[in-house]
């Protein structure tokens, strides 16, 4: 999964320092040291990483640490600041036009997902009570307008596009004329799909430039592929200086990529990540929130996420009562039930649980995950009298056999999903009083 690697290396160095009562300079300078190695391993650009380990080494070594913490606490609570830092710091929305239509127009190499990109942010919108025009001015490539079309159908986004058997066309044209129909046809939001090339090219910034300065876009969105490595800093920079952008997208982020290229080029570029796209169905969309990617690289699980998330896959009245839940604290076997039955709904079971604190040691588990595992956890908590269910407390060693028996399973597999409730209720517990999660054995930061 993304940032497998650098996730793990840093828990690992900061899991380290767990036993330290006090950090002289070399814990701190051998920390650094490991924090530098991790990230140019996951491709981070250089003047990034000195950066990034320069902060880190001058605020732990400084008298103005968090005294509330304890020393290890303080370097993950350092390094968790500086990576939010880099990646942007506040989350950073779409800028709408106070006249509209708004105009997004994309730009970026080709088959970094650029078309699924906009079928993507063409769907969210329209979900949002927008209404979302789609246009094909990537005329370059073989099948893009198709490929388009078939994204806008899948969306239910109108895709405007030049006249089949009109010669290769002109994509300012085309654009140009888009911006004006959405005028015309009241569409309040138009995405133009441009055309990439495999390598950076002189006529194809040259396009792009064009296409910006015909329509005035309220966003240019540069999309960059996670798997890019090393080339994302000079790739960002190329179109930084031949278009110029206002935002990034990260796509791909579902694949194994090191990712450095996510850690380098909203420092690099200066302009903010804001959106990750995760998958290669419409609905893989993330709206980019720094903090939480920080924590998640920390393997500190991703609540905010994970509850977002729950929610969408929810219905509304669900998901209020859900948060209410986590508010008042009363996170019972019954809503664990409920929400082992929404994920399966949801379908999307594995994401949400990489999302899950201290899950990295797990990832090839969580790969390997057999859906019907939540099958089998229903059963166990459904053989449970609903007493049972609210407390918990009423599960002794001869009720947990006894339900083994009934619903096929071991006391073991009862066991451990006790456990994993009792984790989870912690974690709500923490969440809802507006606390962090905790670390691996390290108590609550
Ligand atoms: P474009 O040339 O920039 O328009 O790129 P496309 O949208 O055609 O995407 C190129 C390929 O990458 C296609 O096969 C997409 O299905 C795939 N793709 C796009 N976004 C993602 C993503 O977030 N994750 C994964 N795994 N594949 C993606």
């Amino acid at each position: 999964a993304m940032f497998g690697n650098l996730s793990e290396r840093l828990t690992a160095t900061l899991a380290n320092l767990r036993t330290k009562g006090k950090l002289s300079a070399s814990d701190v300078d051998g920390t650094v040291r490991e924090i530098r190695r991790a990230l140019l391993e996951a491709d981070v650009a250089l003047p990034v990483v000195k950066e990034f380990t320069a902060q880190v080494r001058e605020r732990a070594l400084s008298d103005d640490v968090n005294r509330a913490l304890n020393p290890a606490q303080q370097v993950v609570q350092i390094v968790n600041d500086e990576l939010i830092a880099i990646l942007g710091g506040e989350v950073r929305r779409l800028s709408f036009a106070k006249q509209p239509p708004t105009v997004i127009m994309l730009a970026g190499l080709q088959g970094t997902g650029k078309t699924t990109f906009a079928g993507k942010l063409a769907k969210r919108l329209l979900g949002e009570k927008h209404a979302p025009l789609l246009v094909a001015a990537d005329l370059q490539r073989p099948n893009a307008v198709q490929q388009l079309q078939v994204v806008g159908e899948q969306a239910g986004v109108h895709v405007h596009a030049p006249e089949p058997g009109n010669g290769v066309g002109d994509p300012v044209r085309v654009a140009k004329d888009a911006v004006k129909f959405a005028r015309e046809k009241l569409y309040d939001v138009v995405i133009i799909d441009t055309a990439g090339r495999l390598g950076v090219d002189a006529d194809l910034m040259k396009q792009a430039s064009n296409i910006r300065k015909a329509t005035n876009p309220d966003e240019v969105l540069f999309v960059i592929d996670a798997m890019i490595g090393q080339d994302a800093v000079a790739t960002a920079n190329a179109f930084q200086e031949g278009v110029g952008f206002t935002g990034v997208v990260l796509s791909k982020l579902d694949s194994d990529a090191r990712g450095g290229a996510a850690l380098s080029v909203a420092k690099v570029t200066g302009q903010p990540i804001m959106f990750a796209s995760t998958g290669e169905r419409l609905d893989d969309l993330e709206v980019f929130h720094p903090d939480r990617m920080a924590s998640r690289i920390l393997d500190m699980g991703d609540i905010l996420s994970l509850i977002e998330q729950a929610q969408q896959a929810f219905d509304e009245d669900e998901a209020r009562k859900v948060a209410d839940k986590f508010a008042s604290e009363q996170f019972t076997l019954d809503d664990f039930l409920q929400q082992l039955q929404q994920m399966r709904k949801a379908g999307n079971f594995k994401k949400m649980i990489g999302m899950l604190p201290n899950m990295g040691h797990m990832k090839s588990e969580i790969e390997n995950f057999d859906e019907r595992e939540l099958v089998r956890t229903e059963a166990i908590i459904q053989s449970m009298t609903p007493a049972e269910r609210q407390n918990p407390k009423l599960l002794n060693g001869s009720r947990r056999a006894r339900i083994a028996r009934g619903c096929g399973r071991t006391v073991q597999d009862v066991n451990e999903l006790m456990k994993r409730f009792d984790q989870m209720a912690k974690m709500m517990k923490t969440v809802a009083r507006g606390g962090m999660p905790q670390m691996p054995g390290m108590g609550p930061i």
